[in-house]
């Protein structure tokens, strides 16, 4: 394996532990906004933690072994092919994320993801907390994908790693469960663009909608949205946050999502039908 593949392959196999631990101790010891004032359960941290052990290292061994093996062709490094693969990777991991995302929340497939939502209340370990098929899938999609395009065109190793040292940081904040955005954040142009902490925490806390990764596009174009996640930002990024697991807040809802999951798509029919079915959803 060449040298620089090989020093990606271990920085991705232990990166997000410092992100975890670090985000985790800023939670723990800074005056953060929560977006559910809960106590974390007991028992959760620990088997999150021991989840982490098997799911974690899955990306850094697909990511060598798809390279490595040739599947997923590379070219020379430029700044140009790393930027563009970086892009590529980004678009790409939304879509499959939201397809397999929300196919795990069918009857059928739930099983794969039911480990992950056994934490109802977010917190930076629930970030690296997966059964070890739903980590498979997830990676082996975004670099199948991947490997599937490097036919037409050779990608960047440097800009696929750079991604998943970005995926790892922002899905650290997802899982945090507390707002970093001020209030209205998702009437400004970056609200539109990215997610907050606040959209993760409501799929968890609620089992069903908000599918998307970094973005809410594909959760806007499918209706599968809450349409509450506005009104849930400013209120934790407000210092007033949700108390209860099932709280809503539908009144005080504002125009730019309102539209999205008021009246479900198929596709969000499914997942609702998912929910019924978890039966350790309280
Ligand atoms: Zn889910
Ligand atoms: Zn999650």
């Amino acid at each position: 394996m060449p040298l620089d593949l090989a020093i990606y392959a271990v920085v991705l196999a232990v990166v997000n532990y410092p992100f975890v631990l670090g985000v985790d101790w800023y939670v723990r010891t800074h005056p953060v906004k929560p977006v559910y004032k809960l106590d974390e359960p007991a028992g959760q941290r620990a088997r999150e933690v021991r989840n982490s052990w098997m799911a974690t290292p899955v990306h850094s061994v697909f990511f060598a072994t798809f390279i490595g093996s040739g599947a997923l062709l590379t070219g020379p490094e430029s700044i140009g092919l790393a930027i563009g693969t970086f892009v590529l990777t980004f678009f790409w991991t939304e879509i499959w994320h939201y397809v397999s995302h929300v196919s795990m929340h069918t009857k059928a497939l739930h099983f794969i993801h039911r480990e992950h939502h056994r934490s109802h209340l977010t917190a930076p370990w629930t970030s690296v907390s997966f059964s070890l098929l739903e980590k498979f899938i997830f990676s082996g999609g975004i670099l199948g994908g991947l490997a599937l395009l490097s036919r037409w065109h050779a990608l960047s190793a440097f800009g696929i790693f750079v991604y998943y040292v970005v995926y790892f940081y922002t899905n650290t904040l997802g899982h945090a469960n507390f707002e970093m955005r001020a209030a209205g954040y998702y009437s400004r142009s970056m609200g539109q663009i990215f997610n907050s902490p606040s959209y993760h925490a409501l799929h968890h806390a609620r089992y069903v909608r908000n599918y998307g990764l970094l973005t809410p596009w594909l959760d806007r174009v499918f209706g599968t949205e809450w349409e509450d996640v506005a009104a849930v930002q400013t209120r934790a990024a407000t210092g007033s946050p949700l108390t209860r697991l099932g709280e809503k807040c539908f009144h005080e809802s504002t125009s730019q999502t309102s539209g999205s999951a008021r009246t479900p798509a198929r596709i969000g029919d499914i997942a609702e039908f998912a929910a019924e079915d978890a039966d350790d959803f309280p």
